[in-house]
């Protein structure tokens, strides 16, 4: 009888999106379950962290971990996978980069606690109650994980041996990445399993893409009728597209809406927001001044939406 490979998926600080990906295979996932051995999937599955930690290290072939990491749980899975898991492949933008969990790195672990149980105004806590890592109650101790002050990207906690970028990554992407699995066909470690170009090069509306400075200002997607044939960009909209990795088939561009920057920044690229701004700054015209960019009301949401944990602005959560 031939062994399937094992494969696990795990999520940490993240939506969900990207299990619903693995779901989204629709029929193939069918023959995804054929090929190999799901041997952890609690959110699908009733595997529990004993069922993990029951394997033999190295005993699974692939696991997909999806999410941040700020807990300690989350950290202890990731490690525990790590040990069990020949190959961890970074599911996921959140995973990769940090995703919108790291945008919490803007703050600190005390404005979240202050915001999340006290000031927040559908919040009714007199008792000024909040979690704590350990408590006692009729003589049963409970714990939960401690909440850390730094969100961070897989890497950071445990070695990754692929990254698959996307807000989620779409169902064609996981099925190309398990037919390399299947086949033997993996590149070598540490690649992004993905395309090495920017989202620009496979847009339909390139073609329109400015290269001069040309743009007068800046403009809010709601106050602009958008061109469905046009380049964002040259309507003023920031469209992430010029410093972000291609491979989600320009989905928001198919529904006239700007790039976001969820696959990341494209490999020739270092940081994505920093690319971002130095791409709004050729294409701004000269005599803009501050109303070309008064409509930039979110700067670090913005350009660093899915990469805060990755940027060069640093991991660390700063005092702010
Ligand atoms: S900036 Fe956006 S709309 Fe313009 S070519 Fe690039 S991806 Fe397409
Ligand atoms: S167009 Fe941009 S934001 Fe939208 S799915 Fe693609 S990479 Fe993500």
């Amino acid at each position: 009888m031939t062994v399937k490979p094992k494969v696990a998926f795990y999520w940490c600080a993240s939506c969900g999106g990207c299990e619903e990906t693995v779901v989204d295979l629709g029929a193939r996932v069918l023959d995804v379950v054929a090929a190999v051995d799901i041997v952890f999937w609690p959110c699908a599955l009733d595997f529990k962290t004993a069922d993990l930690a029951a394997l033999a290290d190295g005993a699974i072939s692939v696991a997909f971990v999806n999410g941040a990491v700020r807990t300690s749980e989350q950290a202890h899975m990731a490690e525990l996978l790590r040990r069990k898991a020949a190959c961890v492949i970074a599911f996921g933008a959140c995973a990769c980069h940090g995703g919108i969990p790291a945008l919490a790195n803007l703050t600190s672990r005390e404005r979240i606690l202050q915001r999340s149980y006290h000031a927040s105004p559908t919040v009714d806590n007199p008792a000024g109650t909040e979690p704590r890592e350990s408590t006692t109650i009729d003589g049963h101790r409970l714990n939960l994980p401690a909440f850390a002050d730094t969100v961070h990207k897989l890497s950071d906690v445990i070695a990754v041996d692929y990254s698959m970028p996307g807000c989620p990554p779409t169902p064609d992407n996981l099925w190309q990445a398990v037919n390399l699995i299947l086949t033997g066909k993996l590149p070598p470690r540490g690649a992004v399993l993905g395309s090495v170009k920017s989202l620009c090069s496979s847009c339909p509306r390139n073609d329109s893409r400015p290269d001069d400075p040309t743009i007068p200002k800046i403009r809010r997607l709601i106050d602009v009728v958008v061109d469905p044939a046009t380049c964002l960009l040259a309507q003023g909209l920031v469209c992430m597209g010029p410093a972000t990795r291609d491979g989600c088939g320009a989905r928001c561009i198919e529904g006239n809406m700007p790039c976001t920057g969820c696959y990341g920044p494209a490999a020739d690229v270092q940081d994505q927001g920093a690319r971002m701004v130095s791409a709004l700054g050729t294409i701004l015209q000269n005599d803009a001044g501050d109303q070309g960019t008064a409509a930039l009301d979110d700067p670090a949401g913005t350009f660093y939406r899915y990469t805060m944990a990755a940027s060069l602005l640093g991991a660390e959560r700063k005092d702010v």
